[in-house]
């Protein structure tokens, strides 16, 4: 269990507040495809705004590599905020320096500023003090975190840069607040059963996860990519389907009676074969099947809690796009405490038209597993409470 300070027991008052925010937005070319992560942040500003606080606002976007680079610019995200907010977000185009205090200084009362991409500097992956000083002076009076999405990394805005304030001036937003109870009633589960929907590409990057998933959960409903490796690893010929062969024994370790696999998959052609039967050479798995659809739901119907993370197919083809959409109904309408992490996950929620019914969808992909996995986030720990 972690407890964090959060914004709402933070003296901001005329105080200028540091806010480090993900607007790691999908972009194509300036044009921001998806905006749910600006509008995340919307409560927390308002909260700051109405008590007073002038904020400076920082982000990441991309990966430059600590470098310019106008391709991950955040400039975008300025006429976006400013819409969303209605009122005027001020822009400054390096995230440290003398015009950047500058302008952080002369800010009034409820005034935002929008800082350039962190990554800009390497001292920000690098968690280096003195970029974090360079950024506290900026915002000397406060720090407050909504970047859940980047917290499992140690980097000078979420880590060296608030062990710079009282801790009493540090704090996490709405935002990260709403992750963590929702996350944590993954890890704590109280209403069961607790049932797992996993799927994606590969195991690889998320044994740990799947291994603390195992012990929580009651059941497992594996499917996408993901099953193939575990039907494989039980001798099932999987063809040419995308089988995640470092995995095999990690799959075979974790194969257990809670773990449930597809009956049947459909191929390439939109012809669908029983596994048990096995896939000759050529074929390839790209979605599950009518009966493993069925069956999966039945299950998602009596969970009281539900964690799904990973598509069932090649979902961003419509003709295997059959088995996640019904996944994302299934959970939707089930009468249980519901969370989605993971980035494509999301995507395919969102496609799926059922978003809204969802318990929670963590912004966070990689932050969301790491904390089901129990690892300590360095952004989170420097936010605990007592
Ligand atoms: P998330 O981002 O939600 O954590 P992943 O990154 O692990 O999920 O996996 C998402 C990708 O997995 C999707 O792009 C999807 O096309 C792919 N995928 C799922 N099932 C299959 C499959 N059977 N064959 C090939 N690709 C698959
Ligand atoms: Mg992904």
């Amino acid at each position: 269990m972690i407890e964090i300070r959060t914004v709402d027991q933070l003296h901001v008052d005329g105080s200028r507040v540091f806010y480090r925010v993900d607007y790691n937005v999908p972009l194509e070319g300036t044009t921001i495809t998806d905006a749910t992560r600006i509008e995340e942040t919307l409560p927390t500003l308002r909260l700051l705004r109405e008590r007073d606080a002038t904020i400076v606002i920082a982000s990441h976007l991309g990966r430059p590599k600590g470098s310019r680079n106008e391709k991950y610019s955040l400039k975008p995200m300025r006429a976006k905020l400013a819409e969303l907010i209605g009122a005027d977000v001020q822009w400054v185009d390096d995230c440290i320096g003398a015009q950047a205090e500058q302008k952080a200084a002369q800010l009034k009362t409820g005034q935002m500023l929008l800082l350039e991409n962190l990554r800009f500097h390497p001292g920000e992956e690098d968690n280096d003090r003195d970029f974090a000083r360079a950024l506290q002076r900026l915002a000397p009076d406060a720090y407050v975190n909504d970047a859940f999405g980047a917290s499992h990394r140690a980097h000078a805005s979420i880590e060296a840069l608030p062990l710079l304030y009282e801790t009493d001036h540090t704090a996490g937003g709405l935002l990260l607040a709403r992750e963590i109870e929702f996350l944590q009633k993954i890890t704590n589960v109280s209403d069961r059963p607790f049932v797992a929907l996993l799927g994606g590409a590969k195991i690889a990057g998320k044994i740990e996860p799947l291994e603390a998933l195992v012990k929580q959960a009651d059941t497992l409903l594996v499917g996408g990519g993901m099953a193939n490796t575990f039907l494989a690893a039980k001798g099932i010929n999987m063809g040419a389907s995308l089988v995640d062969k470092e995995s095999i024994e990690v799959a075979k370790r974790i194969s257990s009676a809670k773990v449930v696999l597809p009956l049947d998959v459909v191929l390439e052609d939109g012809s669908v074969v029983e596994v048990s039967k096995g896939l000759t050479e050529k074929k390839k798995a790209l979605d599950i099947g009518p009966r493993t659809i069925a069956k999966f739901s039945e299950v998602l119907k009596k969970a009281r809690t539900i964690f799904w993370n990973g598509p069932m197919g090649m979902f961003e083809k419509k003709e295997f796009a059959a088995g996640t959409m019904a996944m994302a109904r299934a959970v939707a309408e089930a009468n249980a405490v519901t969370v989605v992490g993971g980035g494509e996950s999301v995507e395919a929620v969102k496609e799926s038209g059922y978003a809204d019914r969802i318990g929670h969808i963590s912004t966070g992909g990689g932050a969301s597993l790491e904390f089901i996995a129990g690892a300590k986030l360095p952004g989170l720990e420097v936010l605990r409470a007592s």
